[in-house]
Order: structure tokens, then C-alpha cells, then sequence
């Protein structure tokens, strides 16, 4: 039988690769909320970047299980990585209500840069409805500016999610840069953990 959590923090991201920026924003929401698991969920076709080349997901499903490695926190799921067209998060977060059922609240971490795109996402309101949207800070993006949140969503909904705008690390780490800097030839022992470095070594990712 599937245990019950009270409650559970879901991260999805295209994570080619995940870096250290995503392991201590997702570990500092976890306590700051109170949740003992954290769900990272590796994106097969992020809607938003259709057109940039990813990584494919085997590689990417690897280095995310590489970095959580016995760690109790994190669980990864490659839930996205089996449904067929763009991975929609309403449908996510549907699969996560229905495998662990009603008891369990689940949360959706997102990063300050993805406020802006929230307006576009496949079905938000439900999606506010159905999960409660956390937001870590990240350098450079703004968390007064809500994109246009605000004539979306219900007086309630928009509390709630300014409510869950939470103080996080601030953390100049993003993999458009360690992809850059693998490219370079420059460190990256800095941004993400040593199994992951490895494996991008061993499998010569992200050099031309
Ligand atoms: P890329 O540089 O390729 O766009 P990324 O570093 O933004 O990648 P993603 O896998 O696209 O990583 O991000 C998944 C989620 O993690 C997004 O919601 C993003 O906002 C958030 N995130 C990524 N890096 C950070 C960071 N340094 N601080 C806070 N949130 C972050």
C-alpha cells in the first residue's frame, strides 16, 4: 500500500543538468514548510522550451538520481517522461493527488523566473486550485511582479500564492550556465554535485 504524506513538495524541471541552485532552494522550502519528501520530476517536453535543444531524458533522469542519492528528502519520478505530448503540470499534479490520495496536500515549487509565465500555463487556475504554488527567489527576478496573476486568479487564490512567495538562498546557479561552462572546458565542481560531474564527463555531454 502506497504510505500516505501529509504533504509533499513537487519540482519539476528540465534539470540538463540539476544543479546545486535546485538542491538547496528545494531543501530550504521543504523545512521552511515542513515537508519530509520532495518529489523531483524530470520534464520530458517543457512546453516553454520547445525549441531549444534538451538533453535527452535518459541523461537527464541519471544525473537527477546521481545527485539525491541516499539522501531521504528526495524521491525522482519520470512520471512526464511516459505521457505523450508537452508535459502539462495540472496533469502532474493530478497523477500525484490520485496515486497518494486526497489526505495529502501537494505543493509546486517554482523558481521567481517562471512568475512570469504562470499566465501561460495550460489551465492555471485549476492548477492553483488543485495545488498550492510555492515560489523561491531567484537572482535577478523580481517577486513583487506577478505577470499578470492578478486578473487570473480569485482574491483568495492570489493571497495564498503571495503567501508562498518564500525567502530562499539567493543563487547565481543556472544550467544554461554549467552547459556553457562544460563547453568551456571551466569547472563546474562549484554548481553541482561530484556523481553528476561525472557523469557528464563520462558520457561527454554538453561539448560541441
Ligand atoms: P536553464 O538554465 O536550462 O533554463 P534552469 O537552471 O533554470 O535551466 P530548470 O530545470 O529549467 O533549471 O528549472 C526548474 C525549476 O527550478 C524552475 O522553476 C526554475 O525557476 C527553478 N530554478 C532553477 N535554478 C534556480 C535557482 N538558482 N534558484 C531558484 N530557482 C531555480
Amino acid at each position: 500500500m502506497t504510505h500516505t504524506p501529509k504533504s509533499l513538495l513537487l519540482y519539476g524541471g528540465t534539470f540538463d543538468p540539476i544543479h546545486n541552485g535546485h538542491l538547496i532552494v528545494a531543501r530550504t522550502v521543504a523545512e521552511k514548510l515542513a515537508i519530509g519528501k520532495t518529489i523531483l520530476i524530470v520534464s520530458a517536453n517543457p512546453p516553454h522550451k520547445l525549441n531549444e535543444p534538451v538533453t535527452n531524458a535518459i541523461h537527464r533522469m541519471a544525473m537527477t538520481h546521481l545527485a539525491v542519492e541516499n539522501d531521504p528528502l528526495f524521491d525522482v519520478s519520470d512520471c512526464e517522461l511516459h505521457r505523450d505530448g508537452p508535459s502539462y503540470t495540472l496533469e502532474t499534479v493530478r497523477y500525484f493527488q490520485n496515486k497518494y490520495g486526497p489526505e495529502t496536500k501537494l505543493y509546486w515549487l517554482i523558481g521567481a523566473d517562471s512568475i512570469a509565465d504562470l499566465p501561460g500555463w495550460y489551465e492555471i487556475k485549476d492548477l492553483c486550485d488543485e495545488c498550492q504554488i510555492v515560489t523561491a527567489a531567484r537572482p535577478g527576478y523580481d517577486t513583487t511582479q506577478l505577470g499578470g496573476l492578478e486578473k487570473i486568479l480569485t482574491p483568495e487564490r492570489l493571497l495564498a500564492f503571495k503567501d508562498h512567495i518564500l525567502e530562499t538562498p539567493l543563487l547565481e546557479i543556472a544550467a544554461t550556465d554549467i552547459r556553457r561552462r562544460v563547453n568551456a572546458r571551466l569547472p563546474i565542481s562549484h554548481l553541482t554535485p561530484l556523481p553528476v560531474i561525472n557523469y557528464i564527463t563520462k558520457h561527454e555531454l554538453y561539448t560541441e
